[in-house]
C-alpha cells in the first residue's frame, strides 16, 4: 500500500551513532517524527518515559503482544523492544514522515509489512572506534558494552539487506548522506504528483 508519508528504519550496532544522528535529523527537519518504542530494557540516566522509550514491565509486554499491539518486537541484548501500531500507522496515513530506531530483526519485519519502508543501516568507521564511542558515552556497564560488541558483528552482517547504507565517521557528513536520503524519497513521482498536485494538474500529468 502506497501511503502518503514515507517509513524510514534505521539500525546500526550500538554506538554507531544512530539515535545522535536520528535525533540530529529532527531537530533540522521537523517533517520526520520519532516513532517510540516500547522496551522491557531499564531507564538510563536522562532518559525519560515517552520521550526515549516506553519503559514497560515484562507482564506489560507480554500483554502487548497477546493482544498484537506491535507491528514488529525483537529480543535485542537480553532486552525485548517492539514498535507499536500506534506509533506509525495514523501518521503515515496522515502525510507525516516517521523515523524508526530498531535493530536489524525488527528491521526486516517492518520491510514485509510496509513493502515501501526505507531501510537504512549505519556502520561505525571501525571496531575501534565502536568500542571507544561505547565507552565515551559512559552509558552502559563493561559486561553491556562487551555482549553489544559481540552483537555487533551479527548485526552489520546484516547491512546487505538495506536500502541503503551511511558509514558515520565524520558526523556532519553522516547526517548529510542522511537527508539526501529523506529527501530523495520526496522527489519519488508519486510523493511529487501529492505535493505538487496543481503542478501536475497544470502539466497535464496523471
Ligand atoms: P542503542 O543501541 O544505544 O541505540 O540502544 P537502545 O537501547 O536505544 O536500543 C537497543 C536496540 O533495540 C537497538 O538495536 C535498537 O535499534 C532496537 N530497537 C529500539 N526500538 C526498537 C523497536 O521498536 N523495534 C525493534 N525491533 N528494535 C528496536
Ligand atoms: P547508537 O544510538 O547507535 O547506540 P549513539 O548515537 O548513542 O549511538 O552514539 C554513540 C556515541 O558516539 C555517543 O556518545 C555519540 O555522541 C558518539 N558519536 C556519534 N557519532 C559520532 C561521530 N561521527 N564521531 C564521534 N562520535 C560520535
Ligand atoms: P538501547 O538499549 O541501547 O536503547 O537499544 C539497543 C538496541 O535495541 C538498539 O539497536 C535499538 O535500535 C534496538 N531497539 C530499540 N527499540 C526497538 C524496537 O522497538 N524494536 C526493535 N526490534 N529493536 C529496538
Amino acid at each position: 500500500m502506497d501511503y502518503p508519508g514515507n517509513l524510514f528504519v534505521v539500525a546500526a550496532p550500538s554506538g554507531a551513532g544512530k539515535s545522535s544522528l536520528v535525533k540530529a535529523l529532527m531537530e533540522l527537519d521537523s517533517r520526520v517524527q520519532p516513532s517510540v518504542s516500547h522496551t522491557t530494557r531499564a531507564p538510563r540516566g536522562q532518559e525519560k518515559h515517552g520521550r526515549e522509550y516506553f519503559f514497560v514491565s515484562q507482564q506489560e509486554f507480554d500483554g502487548m503482544v497477546l493482544a498484537e499491539a506491535f507491528v514488529e518486537w525483537a529480543h535485542v541484548h537480553g532486552q525485548r523492544y517492539g514498535t507499536s501500531k500506534k506509533a506509525i500507522e495514523d501518521r503515515i496515513v496522515q502525510g507525516a514522515d516517521v523515523i524508526l530506531e530498531i535493530d536489524f530483526q525488527g528491521a526486516l519485519q517492518i520491510k514485509k509489512v510496509f513493502a515501501n519502508a526505507v531501510l537504512i543501516f549505519i556502520l561505525p568507521p571501525s571496531w575501534e572506534e565502536l568500542r571507544s564511542r561505547l565507552e565515551r558515552r559512559g552509558e552502559d556497564s563493561a559486561e553491556v558494552i562487551e555482549l553489544r560488541l559481540r552483537n555487533a558483528a551479527l548485526e552489520m552482517a546484516q547491512a546487505r539487506e538495506f536500502d541503503f547504507v551511511i558509514i558515520n565517521e565524520l558526523f556532519e557528513r553522516a547526517l548529510f548522506d542522511l537527508k539526501a536520503i529523506v529527501h530523495a524519497q520526496r522527489l519519488k513521482f508519486a510523493a511529487q504528483r501529492r505535493a505538487r498536485a496543481d503542478t501536475f494538474q497544470a502539466l497535464n500529468i496523471t
